[in-house]
């Protein structure tokens, strides 16, 4: 059999057909960019891409051009389409080469039709029309129409220059092109959860400002390499924007901690110490907030009780996008994100970490210890001014 030739890529977005004219111009655009920089870093090649009611064309015969574009945010789904002239009769010609593809013996097919401009027929008669071709072009195969679940759907589209037919749906990454809402700082460390946290504000528009704090003597390198690797493929997802990834060195600043403070409040200062630090960051860089992996009780410094303490006093938004998910659900999502295999290298995770962490931590115990103990202010500008930039 001929192989049928696809030549165009049908993108459907969702959220931002509820917005205004003006805003809805302008997530377009940002939309339209995105695709073309993923389509780059895939080396895929396209013609043009055209914006009509709502929907996004790409003009591509590259047949993983489908699946590449459902991985662009804001991206509902996609469909490799075959294009037509607007007559009934080239619509049924398409749909039946379609059909004979696809539909095996004994399987059902329906036929959703539909048709926009001026033309001498209905969606109804296309729909019809286009039944009888398929159905003449496999009658052999025993097919069977059934409209309200069938194995295969043809959609016909005839429009006022062009139809477009197909029958595959790929569904795509959702939420909002990213570009479209604030930059936020994302820490990102080695474990399976940051990344997983940074991807979900990427979905929802935001560019991030990666911050991994290198525990130096705590850690390994092959841990520090972890972060790196995640970062990495978290760019992946983010073609045509710059990432600024900040290497803030977090060692020193833990021994000082542990030497001078109560141990068992390690993890507590350490996330505090980060927020400090992300929040200088965050505002030398414009960003509108952090994101963190924390979910609810996952870990001792992840209890409500620590979280409470984690962010007393600070004035500017903290974003747990995890707070409410499980481990396993965490772990699936880093799965489709391509960075659990990063994530679960051996190395060795961070050892200033306490054997018996402060679960019940106290809010004045840790004011007292920062107040007095540790120069704080200081050590968060000794921490920035160290800090180590790559642009990716
Ligand atoms: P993850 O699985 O994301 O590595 P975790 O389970 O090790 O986190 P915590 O150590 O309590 O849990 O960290 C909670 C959050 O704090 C992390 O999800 C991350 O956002 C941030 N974080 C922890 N360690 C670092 C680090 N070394 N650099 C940057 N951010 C960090
Ligand atoms: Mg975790």
């Amino acid at each position: 059999m001929e192989d049928l030739k696809y030549d165009t890529v049908m993108v459907r977005y969702g959220e931002l057909a509820i917005k205004s004219e003006q805003v809805r111009n302008k997530y377009e655009k940002i939309l339209i960019k995105n695709i073309e920089a993923m389509l780059d870093l895939h080396k895929i090649e396209y013609q043009e891409i055209v914006r009509e009611r709502g929907r996004i064309y790409v003009i591509s015969e590259d047949k993983r051009a489908p699946a590449v574009i459902s991985n662009v945010f804001g991206v509902v789904s996609t469909s490799p389409v075959i294009t037509t002239g607007p007559t009934l009769e080239e619509s049924c010609k398409v749909a039946a080469a379609i059909g004979k593809e696809v539909i095996k013996d004994g399987e059902s097919f329906a036929i959703n039709a539909r048709r926009a401009g001026a033309h001498d027929f209905t969606s109804q008669d296309a729909g019809r029309k286009c039944g009888d071709a398929v159905w003449e072009a496999i009658k052999d195969r025993h097919p069977r129409v059934d409209l309200k679940n069938p194995d295969h759907e043809i959609f016909v589209e005839i429009r006022e220059e062009r139809s477009y037919i197909f029958t595959g749906v790929i569904r795509g990454t959702g939420g909002m092109p990213l570009g479209s809402q604030g930059k936020m700082v994302a820490l990102v460390s080695g474990g399976i959860d940051s990344p997983v946290a940074a991807w979900m504000m990427m979905r929802r528009g935001c560019e991030i400002i990666p911050v991994y704090f290198n525990n130096e003597q705590y850690v390994d390198e092959a841990y520090t390499q972890k972060a790196i690797d995640t970062i990495r493929k978290l760019k992946e997802w983010s073609p045509g924007h710059d990432f600024k990834v900040y290497e803030v060195p977090h060692g020193e600043c833990l021994r000082t901690f542990r030497e001078r403070g109560n141990i068992r409040y390690t993890c507590v200062f350490c996330k505090r110490m980060m927020y400090k630090v992300a929040i200088e960051i965050a505002k030398k860089e414009g960003a509108h907030g952090i994101i963190t992996g924390s979910s609810l009780g996952q870990v001792a410094s992840q209890t409500s009780e620590n979280l409470l303490i984690e962010h007393h006093g600070i004035d500017f938004p903290i974003y747990h996008p995890l707070i409410g998910l499980d481990k396993n659900e965490i772990v699936d999502m880093a799965q489709r994100i391509g960075t659990l295999d990063i994530s679960v290298r051996p190395a060795m995770g961070c050892q200033a970490v306490p054997k018996h962490p402060a679960i019940h931590g106290r809010i004045e115990e840790i004011m007292k210890m920062e107040s007095e103990q540790v120069d704080f202010d200081k050590m968060i500008g000794d921490a920035l001014s160290r800090a180590r930039i790559t642009i990716m």
